[in-house]
């Protein structure tokens, strides 16, 4: 079982910013700005790669989680990055799909 797993179950807490049926969206442990939330679908994906047809709509669900997060958080005028990193090379550390919203500072692209 992994972290988000648990913190989807309540078994440890976390600062949630928003929730619904399908999705959970909470406040990264190590942000990496001002504001870095992750937004989840309760259903455990590990990743991009390990979706399926049947989660098409699942998969537009949580960019539209993405959005309302978001305006939300004060994001809308300043602009944002959304990011979900995908196994080894992607540098994904936690096996559980996760998009990150990170906004408050100006990014700088390439990413590292
Ligand atoms: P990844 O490296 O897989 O793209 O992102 C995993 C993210 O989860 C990291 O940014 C990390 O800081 C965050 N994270 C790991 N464990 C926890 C936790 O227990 N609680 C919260 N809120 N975030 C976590």
């Amino acid at each position: 079982m992994t972290i988000f797993q648990k913190i989807i179950d309540r078994e440890i807490p976390a600062d949630i910013v928003y929730e619904d049926d399908l999705a959970l969206a909470f406040r990264d442990v190590d942000p990496q700005a001002p504001v870095h939330v992750l937004v989840i679908p309760k259903k455990p994906l590990v990743n991009v790669a390990g979706a399926s047809e049947e989660d098409r709509s699942l998969l537009g669900h949580l960019l539209l989680v993405v959005r309302d997060v978001a305006r939300q958080e004060g994001l809308v005028e300043g602009g944002y990055r959304v990011v979900t990193n995908n196994g080894t090379d992607g540098g994904q550390s936690v096996d559980h799909l996760h998009l990150h919203v990170l906004g408050g500072r100006q990014m700088t692209w390439p990413p590292g």
